[in-house]
């Protein structure tokens, strides 16, 4: 056994003081509030002792890209599940716009096999909706295959398009999978950038990102999505919220569907349009960045519960990449070893209660998909686990990504990754990890 003792054992429910007990890959008892394990006195025990810190499970992190197959000049899935481990996040589900997209049953098969041996992190996939591959996809979530499906809503990104009225209906008529959505209105975002083009010429600023992907074009598109989700009480995760609207609007839906969910990223809660013209390219992500009001909303959402799940949208691209004008750049950035930082530096900050952040980190993305065993910190659950020293900064100026950067360089984020802990085994110690090789698993689903 391994006691983690005088620890601050942080969950969705309760903080609390105490000792949490390590049985090989399990969690064996949790004693708090002054309660001694007796087993603690015994010869083979080992104690950790962590007066000061603090205990979360490892973050489930249910939005990441990391660019395998195809694009692995950008991350491949050992560079970027190492960065994960080292940022406290032990579970992550893959999106499915790679290179090929992962829209198939041997796509999807493939991704798995790529991945067992390589990830430091547990792993999973969501597979990609198109126009014409439902009847193909919907049996690899009923087997458990994947995670859940993944809508671009009439946009092509990766080759991923939904424009269809009745084949997106046919989405949302599924009713026993987790079905996600990037909503942005592609026609709106269109009109943007040929409004931008005639302003800028070619010369567009980055500060006119969040313009031309409009806070119009995430709400016209979140109001469709929420209008057939109440139709046909779909499972439907709103990715990346980025508006005070888009909260409203989904804040009102769940009264009628309870099975809607709101995710934002650590970007939206860090970063406002403010910061365009300081990091330019660095901060271009769909959808953009939106206003200091925004940020306010989505903090406060975090607080009260109107957001649900946290994912990093981890999107690396190579630093060069990202220094190129405005319509060459692409979208995204790389930022799931900072995003529990950056969570607990806005908690500080906005007064979010730590149980909320628990929970958006790890406990509701491992309840709605249903990952097996995984993202609580309770007897019987499989021992993965993050303690953060929280008064410590967060180092960001050596991000483990293959490509060398985040946007978070010059942040000054507190709460620093001290330890993690997979399937009961320390993996990491003060930004090192101590394990030989990958040993992360392929995340199980226990269906409805
Ligand atoms: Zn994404």
């Amino acid at each position: 056994m391994i006691y983690l003792t005088d620890v601050t054992i942080i969950t969705g429910d309760a903080i609390r003081e105490g000792t949490v007990g390590l049985d090989h890959d399990r969690i064996a008892g949790i004693w708090a509030d002054g309660d001694v394990p007796t087993g603690l006195a015994a010869p083979d025990a080992a104690i950790i002792p962590l007066k000061g810190m603090w205990l979360f499970a490892g973050g489930i992190d249910a939005h990441v890209h990391f660019r395998e197959p195809g694009l692995t000049d950008k991350a491949d899935f050992a560079s970027e599940s190492r960065a994960a481990l080292l940022g406290g996040v032990t579970s992550v589900i893959d999106m499915p716009n790679t290179n090929p997209p992962t829209t198939s049953r041997e796509r999807l098969e493939e991704k798995l096999r790529m991945a067992s041996g390589r990830s430091w992190v547990h792993y999973g996939f969501h597979i990609g909706a198109t126009n014409d591959n439902l009847d193909e996809i919907l049996p690899c979530i009923q087997d458990g295959s994947a995670a859940g499906i993944k809508v671009f809503m009439g946009s092509s990104t990766g080759n991923m398009l939904v424009d269809r009225d009745e084949t997106l209906e046919r989405i949302f008529r599924v009713t026993d999978a987790e079905i996600l959505v990037h909503c942005e209105d592609e026609t709106l975002v269109r009109q943007g950038l040929e409004q931008a083009r005639e302003r800028y010429g070619e010369n567009i600023p980055f500060s006119a990102h969040p313009s031309i992907r409009s806070r119009e074009a995430c709400i016209r598109s979140t109001e469709k999505a929420l209008g057939m989700a109440l139709r046909h009480g779909t499972r439907l995760h709103v990715l990346h919220v980025t508006t005070a609207e888009e909260i409203r609007m989904i804040s009102a839906a769940k009264e009628k569907n309870p099975f809607l969910l709101a995710e934002t990223s650590a970007n939206y809660l860090w970063f406002c349009d403010k910061d365009y013209d300081r990091l330019g390219g660095k901060l271009k992500c769909n959808p953009a960045v939106k206003t200091e009001a925004d940020r306010s909303a989505l903090r406060k959402a975090l607080a009260d519960g109107s957001i649900d799940t946290i994912g990093s949208d981890h999107a690396p691209h190579r630093e060069e990449e990202k220094d190129r004008p405005y319509l060459s750049c692409p979208s995204g950035m790389p930022s799931i070893q900072q995003s529990l930082p950056v969570l607990l530096t806005v908690a500080a900050e906005a007064d979010i209660p730590l149980t909320r952040i628990a929970r958006a980190f790890s406990e509701k993305t491992a309840k709605v998909f249903g990952i097996r065993d995984r993202g609580r910190i309770a007897p019987g659950y499989k021992a993965d686990l993050v303690v953060i020293d929280p008064t410590a900064k967060a180092d960001t100026s050596h991000p483990a990504y293959k490509c060398g950067w985040t946007p978070y360089r010059d942040e000054t984020l507190t709460g620093a990754v001290r330890m993690v802990f997979l399937d009961g085994k320390m993996v990491v110690r003060d930004g090192r990890i101590l394990s030989e090789r990958p040993e992360g698993q392929p995340l199980q689903y226990d269906r409805r």
